[in-house]
């Protein structure tokens, strides 16, 4: 039996930038493999959303041409997949990229023993992160909690590269294993008829991912500090998919603009992926907030369960334009700008009063850049319950903020094209004009675009009232 050396790709779908890939070639021929856990992420919360298998059929298909459809293909439980391997192979080593979810973490702990007690050379390496979470601690040695302090005096001060990998150009890939199967085998595509229209927007794979990022450093970073705030502006660089299933690497992009000018825009844009270790490390340190309010105090608020608004905002029905604009995208799309999350998302928490958790899912389930870590994250920070959070009495007004960022209304008429012909000056409180300015727009209110499902101030009013009673 020739030996072999198994890289197992996971979040890290690309070939440059590698380290578990370029360790693995240094072992002879690699045998790579991909393995869909169909059996450890049972908690919702962790489970592949619709969008997200969309998008990971298209990145793996996209790899599995980049390793001369070499890649093998298993579904199931990593465990008993890899015992199986050892039986059957002799492998010289085995190695992968970190993951950081907790049933991750749980997992590949037990696998590592398994390889271990088999006397296999199991490696390990960071390939999603700037830096580790377990570097970066307060001096009495303990996580911090508050932002700024964790990247200016944790992380800037750490080394983070460049980690001066080597082209893999000359590299061989084994042939296929006898027990692997096709990529159809993972049976990824949801039977949905949703999934179509998401082929509009997308280029996957390594290469759309170093053509998009080039894209944006040489047309949206200049002015990306103010232009990332609106979002019909090309500032901001759409890479988060790309992130998150490892088609590019934090490292490739920051070692590549970090000399460049203007200095505020990269290192605004350098904060931003600076915001992403910081959920990585949350999560971490924390793991239970992946589920739970990480401040307890949050444990006794009244969250409402009414159904029908929960709908209406799923929907992009809610009668806020900027809101529904936002809901709308995600839909259409399978994702939504940064300042619109923020206020969709304060409009459920804090208007709806609705638990952060059932957004959580349904963005789980609708993002192309679904990641438990971010989304908990950022979850927790706009309810307020979580690391450096929002306070509880920040409400986004979603009037305000559609003004502000959306001030012509273009991104909001492209997504809730029914208030086309709607004069700007009501665009974002249709309900202050009359039936002469609806007549003229050629909209029936409260049949093509919905009256509002709640009111601001009263639900604003409510919020405050519930928080004070868990403030202590
Ligand atoms: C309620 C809510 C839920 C979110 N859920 C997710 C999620 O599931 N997955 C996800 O990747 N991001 C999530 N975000 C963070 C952020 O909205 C997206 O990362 C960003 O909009 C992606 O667009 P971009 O790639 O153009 O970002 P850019 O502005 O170009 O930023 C570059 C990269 O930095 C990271 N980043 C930027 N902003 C943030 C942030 N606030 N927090 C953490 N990382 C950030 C992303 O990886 C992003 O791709 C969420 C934000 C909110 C308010």
């Amino acid at each position: 039996m020739n030996k072999i050396a198994i890289h197992w790709f996971r979040r890290d779908l690309r070939v440059e930038d590698n380290p578990s890939l370029q360790f693995a070639a240094q072992n002879g021929p690699i045998t790579p493999i991909y393995i869909l856990d169909t059996v450890n992420n049972t908690q919702k919360e962790f489970k592949l959303g619709e969008a997200s298998a969309w998008w990971l059929h298209h990145s793996l298909h996209s790899l599995d041409k980049s390793l001369a459809n070499k890649l093998n293909f298993f579904s199931g439980d990593p465990i008993e997949i890899i015992k199986e391997l050892i039986e059957n192979n002799e492998i010289e080593s085995f190695s992968w990229n970190r993951c950081y979810s907790p049933w991750e973490i749980k997992r590949d702990t037990e696998i590592k023993v398994l390889l271990k007690e088999n006397n296999i050379n199991v490696k390990t390496f960071n390939g999603s992160l700037l830096w580790e979470p377990w570097e970066i601690l307060k001096d009495d040695n303990t996580p911090y909690k508050v932002f700024s302090p964790f990247y200016r005096k944790g992380c800037l001060v750490k080394h983070n590269g460049p980690r001066g990998i080597v082209s893999l150009e000359n590299v061989t890939f084994c042939k296929k294993l006898d027990s692997s199967g096709d990529i159809d085998s993972l049976n990824l595509l949801p039977n949905h008829e949703w999934k179509d229209k998401f082929e509009n927007y997308w280029n996957i794979g390594e290469k759309a991912a170093m053509t998009k990022y080039i894209h944006f450093r040489d047309n949206g970073l200049t002015g990306y500090k103010e232009g990332r705030n609106f979002p019909i502006k090309d500032n901001v660089s759409i890479l988060s998919p790309h992130l998150h299933f490892g088609e590019i690497s934090p490292h490739q992009i920051w070692h590549d603009n970090k000399d460049l000018c203007p200095e505020k825009d990269v290192a605004h844009f350098h904060s931003e992926l600076g915001w992403r270790e910081f959920s990585y490390y949350l999560i971490y340190h924390f793991p239970f907030m992946c589920t739970e309010n990480l401040n307890k105090r949050f444990d006794k608020f009244p969250w409402s369960t009414n159904k029908d608004y929960l709908n209406a905002w799923k929907k992009g029905n809610t009668g806020y334009p900027i809101v529904d604009a936002g809901m709308r995208q995600l839909w259409e799309t399978g994702y939504m700008h940064n300042r619109v999350r923020m206020v969709v998302a304060s409009f459920l928490v804090k208007n709806l009063l609705i638990d952060w958790r059932k957004g959580l899912e349904w963005f789980n389930d609708c993002l192309c850049d679904a990641d438990l870590a971010n989304n908990t994250a950022s979850w927790q920070w706009t309810a307020g319950s979580g690391a450096d959070a929002a306070p509880y009495f920040r409400i986004f007004n979603p009037i305000l903020q559609g003004k502000k960022f959306d001030p012509d209304g273009t991104y909001t008429k492209k997504y809730v094209p029914e208030l086309e012909n709607m004069p700007t000056k009501y665009l974002f409180a249709p309900w202050e004009a009359d039936d002469s300015v609806f007549k003229e727009a050629g909209i029936e209110y409260g049949k093509d675009y919905p009256k509002p499902i709640v009111s601001i101030e009263e639900s604003r009013d409510i919020a405050l009232k519930a928080y004070n009673q868990i403030k202590g």
